[in-house]
């Protein structure tokens, strides 16, 4: 049996042409550019290559990208106020606060200080909330990235095993919930777990976000299942600076059904789902119709 490699690279290229096309319609026919403001605090480089990318991205679909860059030392009132300010801004339809933040500042209150409807990570206590009870939310792009894929893949997930290892409040529990919400059978794995081999083995679906690399081996695999590989870790091998996932890449090939790779996989379809929650914002917020 060989297996399917699942293209985030190209799933997400498409992504974008489809936001691109609702932007350019939505500017011709009401007026509006969708906007995304990035709020970037200190220096860390990985937050700072996200930070580029994003805004990066989000012009090419023709949208408006706000960044502000804070200092290190930014106080949390100073950081309240510019979300305050974001928030009432008309032209602003999405915000974003990357992560992770500076020691001093509260990342839950700074983060429950976005509007909910603007929350284009889906990670205010009321998107958490209401992604729960199975309403409308703003959807968090890694999982929501995630479940685009199974579902281009499987069809219908109904009925599926799936584990989730990981139960982060960005990646692992939101996963679980869009896959319950796909009904599938969930289990959350995490670092308690016992035996975890012997779980993922009853797995169809494997989504691995435990921040490990090349954590899950090949051998824990079921045949044939479908494997989601949501890490990105860097490490030196043989010399040289690499970026491998979660997942054991070469054991896991040789069983699973399909596979995504790292890079090439999860992460291009985060930022994709970036741009598509902040069109939905947009239409939201003007009460068009939301692109499906
Ligand atoms: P966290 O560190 O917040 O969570 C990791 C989870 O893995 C925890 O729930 C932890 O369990 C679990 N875990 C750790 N060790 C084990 C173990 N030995 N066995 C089973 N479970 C274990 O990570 P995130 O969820 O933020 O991120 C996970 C990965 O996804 C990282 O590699 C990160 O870089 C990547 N990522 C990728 C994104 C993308 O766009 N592609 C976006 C976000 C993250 P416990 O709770 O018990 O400690």
């Amino acid at each position: 049996m060989s297996v399917t490699l699942i293209d985030g690279k190209a799933f997400a290229a498409k992504v974008r042409g489809q936001v691109a096309e609702h932007v350019s319609a939505l500017k011709e026919s009401h007026g509006v550019t969708p906007g995304l403001a990035v709020v970037l605090v200190g220096e860390d480089p990985a937050s700072q290559v996200y930070v580029r990318s994003k805004g990066k991205q989000t012009v090419e679909v023709g949208m408006n990208s706000f960044e502000h860059k804070l200092d290190v030392d930014t106080s949390e009132a100073d950081l309240l106020a510019l979300i305050d300010r974001l928030n009432n801004d008309p032209d602003v339809h999405g915000i974003l606060v990357q992560l992770p933040l500076p020691e001093h500042l509260n990342e839950d209150l700074v983060i429950n200080s976005i509007a909910p409807e603007k929350d284009v990570d889906g990670f205010h206590i009321s998107n958490v909330g209401l992604l729960g009870t199975g309403q409308t939310s703003m959807v968090p792009c890694t999982p929501l990235g995630c479940l685009m894929m199974l579902r281009e893949h499987h069809g219908s997930l109904s009925g599926l095993n799936a584990v989730v290892v990981g139960r982060s409040n960005i990646v692992g529990k939101p996963m679980a919930q869009l896959l319950l919400g796909d009904s599938c059978t969930v289990t959350i794995a995490h670092s308690r777990t016992k035996d975890l081999p012997e779980v993922l083995r009853r797995a169809d679906i494997v989504v691995a976000a435990v921040g490990r690399p090349e954590f899950v081996q090949g051998d824990w695999i079921k045949p044939g299942a479908t494997v989601i590989d949501v890490g990105i870790n860097r490490i030196e091998r043989d010399g040289k600076n690499k970026l491998v996932g979660d997942v054991d890449f070469a054991s896991a090939q040789t069983v699973a059904g399909a596979i995504t790779p790292v890079p090439g996989g999860v992460g291009p379809m985060t930022i994709a789902c970036l741009l598509a929650n902040t069109l939905t914002a947009c239409c939201r917020s003007r009460g068009l119709p939301e692109p499906q």
